[in-house]
This record gives C-alpha cells, sequence and structure tokens, in this order.
C-alpha cells in the first residue's frame, strides 16, 4: 500500500530527523511508536506531502492500481490523503457543521447536495451529530480530535495520518477515539504515530518502533513479544536498591505497585534468585528495542 524506502531528512540545525527510514506499510491500522524527538512528526509530515525529505522514496498505491510517487506527485498523494497533525487548530467561534462544510469545500465538493449528504455521514459516523451545532471552543478534547477525523475523513481518503491523536484525552475519551480509527482502519491504511504503547497493542496488526530516526523493528506486534518469551523477569525491589540494579541489569521498565517499585528485567536467564519470568508485553519489547540502540548507537 504505502512503500517507503531510505528516507532521510537533516534540518538546518544538524538534526538528522530521518536516517534511512523503509518501512512498508499495509491496509488497516500501522502503529508508529517511538519517543518524543524519535522522528516520528517529520515523517507523518513528508508522507502528508509538507515537508521535502532530502532523499528516499515513498510510493502509494493508488486508486486505480497505479503507483503514485508520494515525494513528486503532490497533488495526486493530497487527493488520497486525510491528515490529522499533532496540533490540529479549530475556529473556537465556528460551529462543527459549519467548519467542516467549509474544509468540504476547500476539498472540492461543489455539490451542495452532495457536500451536505458527506458532511452529514461523517458527523454522525465520528459521533457529533448532536453537537454539530455547537461551536468548536466548547468541545472537549476528545470532541475536538473525532471532529479532527471527519475532516482528514474527506473526500474518501486511502492513506489517513493521525499524528499523536489520544495525547491529553481521557481514557473514556480515548477508547472512543481509538474505536473510531479501527473502523476507518478496515477500509484504509492509517498510520497512527504515537508515544503511547497501549495505543498500538489495542489497536494495531502491524508496526514499527522509531528512534533517533531509525526503525529499530518492524512487523506483527505478537511476533515481536514471542521473540521476548522467557526473556523478561520481574522483582519487587526497594527504591535504595534501584540504581545497583540498573547497574548491573538491563532494566526495561520500573513501575510503582502500591508504593513499591516492580522492575522487569531483560535476560536470557534469571537474573537472580527471587526474580520471576514473567509474560513479556509490548512495553517490554518497546523498552528492550530502546535500550539496545541506546546501547549501540
Ligand atoms: P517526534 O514526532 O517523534 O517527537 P519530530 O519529528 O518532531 O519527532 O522531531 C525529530 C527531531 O527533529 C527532534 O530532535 C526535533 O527537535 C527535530 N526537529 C523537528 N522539527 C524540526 C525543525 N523544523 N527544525 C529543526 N529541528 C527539528
Amino acid at each position: 500500500m504505502l512503500t517507503i524506502r531510505d528516507l532521510t531528512k537533516t534540518y538546518a540545525n544538524g538534526v538528522r530527523a530521518l536516517d534511512g527510514i523503509s518501512l512498508d506499510i499495509p491496509r488497516g491500522m500501522f502503529g508508529l511508536l517511538g519517543p518524543n524527538g524519535a522522528g516520528k512528526s517529520s515523517l507523518m509530515r513528508t508522507l502528508a506531502t509538507l515537508q521535502e525529505a532530502d532523499s528516499g522514496s515513498v510510493s502509494l498505491d493508488g486508486a486505480d492500481g497505479r503507483a503514485i510517487d508520494v515525494l513528486r506527485d503532490k497533488d495526486a498523494v493530497r487527493r488520497q490523503l486525510g491528515y490529522l497533525p499533532q496540533d490540529f487548530g479549530v475556529y473556537p467561534k465556528v460551529s462543527a457543521a459549519d467548519l467542516l462544510e467549509h474544509f468540504a469545500v476547500l476539498k472540492g465538493l461543489s455539490d451542495r447536495k452532495r457536500r451536505r449528504e458527506v458532511v452529514d455521514g461523517l458527523l454522525n459516523q465520528v459521533n457529533l451529530w448532536n453537537a454539530r451545532k455547537q461551536k468548536l471552543g466548547t468541545f472537549s478534547g476528545g470532541m475536538r480530535q473525532r471532529f479532527g477525523i471527519a475532516q482528514a475523513l474527506l473526500g474518501d481518503p486511502r492513506l489517513v495520518i493521525v499524528d499523536e491523536p489520544t495525547a491529553g484525552l481521557d481514557p473514556e475519551e480515548r477508547n472512543r477515539f481509538l474505536n473510531l480509527l479501527a473502523e476507518i482502519g478496515e477500509n484504509v491504511a492509517v498510520i497512527l504515530s504515537t508515544h503511547i504503547v497501549e495505543d498500538v497493542t489495542d489497536l494495531c496488526p502491524t508496526m514499527a518502533i522509531v528512534s533517533k530516526g531509525k526503525v529499530l523493528l518492524t512487523g506483527k506486534p505478537g511476533d515481536a513479544i514471542d521473540a521476548l518469551n522467557q526473556q523478561v523477569w520481574r522483582k519487587q525491589v526497594s527504591k535504595d536498591e534501584l540504581d545497583s540494579y540498573e547497574t548491573r541489569f538491563t532494566v526495561l521498565s520500573t513501575r510503582l505497585v502500591g508504593g513499591q517499585p516492580v522492575i522487569h528485567v531483560f535476560s536470557k536467564d534469571s537474573p537472580e534468585p527471587e526474580f520471576e519470568l514473567v509474560e513479556p508485553d509490548l512495553e517490554d519489547v518497546y523498552f528492550q528495542r530502546l535500550r539496545m540502540h541506546a546501547r549501540v548507537a
């Protein structure tokens, strides 16, 4: 669906935000997971034709089966693309229905009746029908993001890009938003960029972990988790011992459980007595990759 090869980008300040990114992104939800500064937004903006790469290639399967050169044929990409940027701003004094209608005009939906149908359909789809006459300034974070998805879906895109959409949403809003994305992902390719591991665990059949402009892992979350089987160990420790464990072992994560630190350690064999094996999860995979990368980099 989307083929990215050897994409690089160095900003004027010398930061190499994309350092040879290659990815194959199929239809469905694709999770792009990485810490802040990993290069996710740079990649999203490049795919959304909002900034130039220095080198590399990106190809998108078009509706007619022909491949679109994303880095060159920007107009063709834009016709197939829906984008929800990280800092999606709305006009606070305009109603949801009016602004969506306005975006629809900009998208080229010139037939008034058809436009009405599309706008109404989208407002329903994102569950904002009852709030359609409300001013956007009164919307909660979750409602704003759902409005953002509605505008991204105008024009039936084949590729939808959402950049850090769940940041700042409460758990209920987040669930609602992710369910909406999952529905959309049944028909098109959706790239979900996030630093929140659960977003990917809950939603994405394929994923990539990126850090410092490089792809550290790509594939199915389940396969990556299986590869860590029998190698993640857990122990409750005291706060004073934490430093010592971190120097002696590959500590993947520290979580407080009832106020006491519980560490996850990556090790082929039992690190010490009193460690117990745990079933790894995607968070273990994520931290294991980031640790290993930090070590070699
Ligand atoms: P992420 O979305 O994963 O947080 P970004 O793509 O925003 O990562 O940033 C990757 C790196 O590039 C960071 O070090 C960031 O400071 C830097 N960066 C991003 N945009 C610019 C820019 N316009 N000019 C200079 N540096 C930038």
